[in-house]
């Protein structure tokens, strides 16, 4: 084993490799970019090093850089995490010719399967079943449209290189190819400087089932089953579970032999995952191979027992496979949730921000938490949005699928949007439970996962006047105690005194209502004006900054962020905002100019389809921007003429930054 690695990457990953060293006793050493100085990552590690600026491939892409802090600091071997360097042959092959291991295959494996092309080509002479599709070198336009058209529509254009789901368009029907065709080679030659594609056959509602394979370097292969990661947004996983629901003993044994075929036909060594389109009648058709750790590793470690991490440090450190294939075997069930900075109703576009307040579900064996970030720190644009994996496992699917709403109702964050709520409205769904799953699970429920907004319940209202309360109370007895006469009716914390018949309004926007609450001060209770009537309410804050109340006789915890004027209040599950507001001063900071179009998030204009007077009809496509690596298509809400673009092709536009403006049609 080894003495000392470096972990070349950041975030939940970095932590979770950190943790495996600490109880192996193998000594770590971060790396990290001046965006990540006070990272929890760089806390965890026996030392830190800096690696560059804030964006990744002035940093943590910087091989060179990362080799030499690896030599300094007498690393023996990196583990790249995933993502970053983790698929990177030149530098795998850098590592070995500077005498420092990979913790991953070797170089020539991650090559093969580099290229989706390439790897379906190695794929089909090894005997495992393909979509089918051209995956050929010509690239020629017209070309890959009479592929498609020979293929039959709907058809899927793919970046060879891509991954993370970028450089992928579904494609419906022949007109649009070439315009889809030319966004997938941008997005792809953008991610990964390359603009080769394939295109295949778009398969209807499939799953996507994929399998975890290890290997050593004395020729053992194994497989530790697989992971259901069909729920999809973007074509991106957002909750895995393991096993795959219905899968049978027959299948599980064709698909891991498959999958182990595929890993020794390219001499693999390490953690990899084969990943597989399954039809809902069970054929399976090999996707991808993934040379490397997957995000949702931790559902197989729950339902194996085994630290996938050690396999890896083991396996790279030259021993054999900590189990042979008939030692494994599957316990219960496991799901993971991603928790992400990102907005479901707004097409999951990713979320920045402070995070303001965090709360978790408290961790045991059953209920695991995989995070990078605390209380405090900020979701960047730099970097990927995720907060953390929330993991848990019980004895059966419905026994882990309860424990994961509960789990889900307990975790509180405040600041970026995230898609919380969302997750809890997934899994709560009776489709989810009945494992209805394939990758169209979140469009077909489209209208039970993003319900209308509800207005603000009397409780949440109720919960929203007794924190602004408490509030105003700690804060004259904080002056009181500060001040020179305590006894000052001034500082009195016991109700509003000075107001003749004793009571209070208090004023709050609730997405676009205007709500007033009034208050009666009683002794040691408040009764409360609310719009369903009239209720005794009282509470006290604990310790924690939680809020103990009593409703009109309920007693309940409840916890009130307060953020500038915006109030966030969770309980039981459910969150809520309202805005506190000043009536004076409505709808002064809100008017917005009619028609205008916003960038929902920072970025770069990558090209402009309209100019100035033209005539636009609802949903044309307006500005294309690029962030985060993907593109967004900015649209014309509604028929109009184009007045005013604010930006060209090339430059960077902040959140929220009016692109353009549009005089909607009388
Ligand atoms: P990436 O490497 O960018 O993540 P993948 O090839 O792994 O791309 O595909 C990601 C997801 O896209 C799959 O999990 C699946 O939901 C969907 N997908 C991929 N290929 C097909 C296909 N041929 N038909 C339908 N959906 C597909």
């Amino acid at each position: 084993m080894f003495e000392k690695i470096l972990i070349a990457n950041r975030g939940e990953i970095a932590c979770r490799v950190a943790q495996t060293c600490r109880r192996l006793g193998v000594r770590t050493v971060a790396v990290y970019s001046e965006a990540d100085a006070q990272a929890r990552h760089v806390q965890l590690c026996d030392e830190a090093w800096l690696v560059g600026p804030a964006p990744a491939r002035e940093s943590y892409l910087d091989a060179e850089r990362i080799l030499e802090v690896a030599r300094r600091s007498g690393a023996e071997a990196i583990h790249p995490g995933y993502g970053f360097l983790s698929e990177n042959p030149t530098f795998a092959h850098a590592c070995e010719a500077a005498g420092i291991t990979f913790i991953g295959p070797p170089a020539a494996a991650i090559d093969a399967m580099g290229s989706k092309s390439a790897a379906k080509a190695l794929m089909a002479e090894a005997g495992v079943p393909l979509v089918p599709g051209y995956h050929g070198d010509n690239q020629d336009p017209e070309h890959l449209a009479e592929a498609a058209a020979e293929i039959g529509y709907p058809v899927l254009i793919k970046a060879s290189a891509g991954g993370g789901g970028k450089g992928m368009r579904r494609v419906d029907r022949p007109e649009d190819f070439a315009t889809e065709l030319a966004a997938a080679k941008r997005e792809s030659a953008a991610s990964f400087g390359d603009e080769q594609v394939l295109v295949e056959k778009y398969l209807l509602q499939p799953r996507h089932i994929e399998v975890q394979v290890f290997a050593d370097t004395a020729g053992n292969a194994v497989h530790l089953f697989e992971r259901d990661c069909s729920v999809q947004r973007r074509h991106q996983k957002v909750v895995e579970e393991a096993p795959a629901p219905g899968m049978g003993e027959q299948r599980r044994r064709e698909m891991g032999a498959a999958a182990v075929r595929a890993a020794r036909a390219i001499g693999y060594v390490g953690a990899g995952t084969v990943e597989f389109i399954v039809h809902q009648d069970g054929s399976f058709y090999f996707m991808e191979m993934n040379t490397r750790l997957q995000v949702e590793h931790p559902v197989t470690e729950m339902i194996t027992g085994e630290d996938l991490v050690e396999w890896q440090l083991r396996v790279a450190a030259g021993e054999s496979l900590p189990r042979g294939q008939d030692q494994l075997a599957i316990h219960g069930h496991a799901f993971e949730a991603r928790i992400y900075a990102e907005d479901p109703a707004n097409d999951f576009l990713p979320a920045t921000g402070l995070i303001h307040h965090l709360r978790t579900p408290e961790e045991n064996p059953r209920v695991r938490i995989d995070t990078g970030v605390r209380e405090g720190d900020e979701v960047s644009i730099h970097y990927d949005p995720m907060i953390a994996k929330l993991i848990v496992w019980d004895g059966d699917r419905p026994g882990a699928l309860r424990r994961l709403r509960r789990a889900l109702a307990d975790y509180q964050v405040v600041g970026p949007t995230t898609n919380i709520t969302f997750l809890q409205a997934l899994t709560a769904h009776p489709a989810f439970s009945a494992a209805e799953l394939d990758t169209a699970f979140i469009d077909r429920h489209h209208e039970a996962l993003f319900p209308e907004p509800q207005a603000a319940s009397d409780r949440v209202l109720a919960l929203a006047c007794l924190a602004e309360f408490l509030r105003i109370d700690a804060e004259a007895a904080r002056r009181a105690a500060a001040s020179a006469d305590p006894y000052s009716p001034w500082h009195a914390t016991s109700g509003w005194v000075l107001n003749d018949d004793n009571h209070h309004t208090l004023h709050f926007r609730d997405g676009d209502r205007d709500i007033s609450v009034t208050a009666h001060y009683r002794e040691g209770h408040y009764l409360l004006e609310l719009p369903g009537g009239e209720i005794r309410a009282r509470g006290q804050l604990d310790g924690n900054g939680d809020m103990r109340v009593d409703l009109g006789g309920v007693r309940l915890t409840a916890t009130v962020v307060r953020d500038g004027a915006t109030l966030t209040i969770i309980c039981d599950g459910l969150t809520h905002e309202l805005v506190c507001h000043d009536p004076l001063t409505v709808g002064m900071e809100d008017e917005v100019r009619e028609g205008s179009l916003t960038a929902p998030m920072p970025g770069t204009v990558v090209s402009v389809l309209v100019t100035a007077g033209d005539q636009v009809s609802e949903g044309q496509a307006l500005m294309v921007l690029e962030a985060m690596k993907m593109e967004y298509t900015i649209k014309a809400p509604a028929d109009g003429v184009v007045e005013h673009i604010a930006f060209s092709a090339g430059e960077q536009v902040s959140e929220g930054a009016e692109l353009l403006a549009i005089a909607a049609n009388e």
